[in-house]
């Protein structure tokens, strides 16, 4: 949950001890409460002795790769989960999505949604299926491994006594902070980087809904992307979860301190970044439901092409329906082959041959290129026989065609 400035203010001119975020009619009125101590002191129902244990569940699954990806202020490790289909994804087709939850050790309710979440996309079902084969997955299901294990008073806080959630502007972030931030960072140079960005939290207003980025402090089209995203997924759990009016945030600028934040300044558009709020309150529930129709709500959104128009048009106004990939000729060739392609309008583009195990061949172009029919020379008198693939991309889409070298 967002803290609000004026509701900060009121908590440290009326009292020292209270506790942020404030008490509300759902979850702990008291937070000195024996109720309260007690699910503190439990790690809210979840510790890490529990995320431990499901790893070792989870990576019992041909489709699980957990990796230990940094160390908290008090050496815990911290794991990632990354879910794929077990066959080799050589062009990158697969789309990127990141998901980290428990930021605020006492929201767990975000945890218990990103393990159906996790459930899901094990089940030997088409759902868990097809989003296997469509996308990457990559989910940090405790990131504040140290408040989670300390309990009581770092039910927003790391060791140090930081909320790792609004730490990210700082000139020497937490080391959490980093072990994220190097996640990102390093998913974003890969050639399929994070296409969607979910921050699972809970919160006291005891409902669910997604923390929308304002067009003022974003810009129109990342609106529009939110907009879409949210949409897609109410429409798989109808009545459960706000729109995206509920909870408007950077109304007159982005903030800079979140990890959407990050996302927003250095990667804009190409990021669907949100913050996603379920209930912190007794009512709370229907995770799996919930888990179902996030997954189904990435997937409607990242196969919408339909309305991708616009979404990823960059700076140059190209859209993805604006360039294509014609078959090489001759096929099989030896040693060279003449590579068609198309742009319906002048461009960037890329034209990079890769092979079998995605490893780069050659780069056949890179830059701007004029409206027009346009071919290239694809030279391959230093390489092995075998099965290449061309892939040109442009406007955040990519087009692929299968060249067979035969010598
Ligand atoms: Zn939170």
């Amino acid at each position: 949950m967002r803290p609000y400035l004026f509701l900060l203010l009121i908590a440290v001119s009326f009292s020292s001890a209270q506790q942020w975020p404030e008490p509300d009619p759902c979850g702990f009125a008291d937070t000195t409460s024996l109720e309260y101590l007690l699910a503190a002191s439990g790690n809210w129902g979840y510790g890490y002795d529990t995320l431990l244990y499901d790893l070792t569940q989870w990576r019992q699954s041909p489709f699980v790769t957990v990796d230990s990806v940094g160390l908290t202020v008090q050496l815990r490790t911290m794991y990632t989960v990354t879910i794929q289909d077990t066959a080799p994804d050589p062009l990158h087709a697969r789309k990127r999505v990141w998901v980290h939850a428990r930021t605020h050790p006492n929201e767990v309710q975000g945890t218990w949604v990103t393990n159906e979440m996790i459930k899901a996309l094990l089940a030997d079902d088409t759902l868990g299926r097809t989003l296997r084969q469509r996308y990457v997955f990559n989910i940090m299901p405790m990131y504040n491994i140290d408040g989670v294990e300390l309990g009581g008073t770092y039910d927003r806080e790391n060791a140090n006594g930081v909320d790792i959630e609004s730490n990210w502007n700082a000139a020497n972030p937490q080391p959490e902070v980093l072990v994220l931030r190097a996640q990102f960072q390093k998913y974003m140079a890969m050639p399929n980087p994070m296409a969607v960005m979910l921050n699972m939290h809970s919160a006291y207003a005891c409902r669910r809904y997604f923390v929308f980025h304002a067009a003022a402090g974003t810009s129109p089209l990342f609106a529009a992307m939110q907009e879409r995203f949210i949409g897609y997924v109410r429409s798989f759990f109808p009545g459960a979860i706000e729109p995206s009016t509920y909870m408007v945030s950077w109304k007159t600028g982005p903030a800079l301190q979140y990890p959407e934040s990050w996302c927003w300044l250095n990667h804009q558009e190409k990021i669907m970044a949100l913050t996603y709020e379920d209930g912190n309150c007794a009512a709370a529930g229907k995770f799996d439901s919930t888990a179902l129709a996030i997954l189904k709500g990435v997937d409607a959104y990242l196969q919408d092409t339909t309305a991708i128009t616009g979404i990823f048009a960059d700076a140059s106004g190209m859209d993805p329906r604006d360039f294509s990939l014609g078959q090489n000729y001759p096929n099989p060739f030896n040693p060279s082959t003449v590579i068609p392609y198309t742009m319906e309008k002048e461009g960037p583009v890329t034209l990079t041959v890769y092979d079998l195990l995605g490893r780069e061949s050659a780069v056949l172009v890179r830059g701007n290129v004029a409206a027009g029919r346009h071919t290239a020379r694809f030279d391959a008198a230093g390489l092995p026989s075998g099965l290449y693939v061309a892939r040109l991309s442009a406007a955040g889409r990519s087009e692929a065609v299968k060249m067979m070298l035969m010598k």
